[in-house]
């Protein structure tokens, strides 16, 4: 248990601690102010599974998005659920279209913005050969548990099977 992550320490963790679906939703997000309902569900499961207090978690929503489609819109359309945060699996078997954050990296980025997310994260050359060796073999998640290995200097053992467990091995290892 890692208690709740308050909104104010919410950038710098997501610098540290999310994996590359996650950090690239929520860079988004800040960036547009906006994100469509398959990058909504992906990134606000996971936050709220990884203990962003549920007022928090609707100041932030609503601070995003009332720059875009204003307070009272965002009261009416967003509602918070009960659906569970989606495993990895399921998230590299979505379907991202055009104009859609959601999915997973490893599988869904062109070569090009996937080594420029990578080198973003200060994953070395090296890494990234092996890195991308397993995306070329279709192996996203032990892509990303390089990743996690890399950036954290430590081994993980377990591999990568969720992003919400990428996230609390993280945070292990930080605190
Ligand atoms: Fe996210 Fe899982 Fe893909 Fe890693 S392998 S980026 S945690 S979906």
């Amino acid at each position: 248990e890692f208690g709740e992550i308050s909104l104010k320490d919410i950038d710098q963790i997501a610098r540290t601690s999310f994996p590359l679906c996650m950090r690239h939703l929520f860079e988004k997000l800040r960036e547009e102010h906006h994100l469509k309902h398959g990058g909504r569900m992906q990134l606000g499961l996971f936050l709220k599974g990884v203990g962003l207090k549920l007022d928090d978690a609707l100041a932030f929503w609503k601070a995003e998005f009332a720059q875009k489609v204003g307070a009272e819109r965002f009261d009416k359309e967003y509602a918070y659920n009960d659906y569970t945060p989606y495993s990895c699996q399921k998230i590299i078997s979505s379907t991202p279209g055009v104009g859609d954050h959601h999915g997973c990296p490893y599988r869904h980025f062109s070569e090009e913005n996937l080594r420029a997310a990578l080198a973003r994260m200060g994953v070395s050359s090296r890494t990234m050969e092996d890195v991308l060796d397993k995306v070329r073999n279709r192996h996203y998640q032990l892509a990303c548990t390089l990743t996690f290995e890399a950036v954290h200097g430590s081994p993980c053992d377990t591999g990568i099977n969720h992003p919400n467990q990428y996230f609390i091995d993280s945070q292990k290892i930080l605190q």
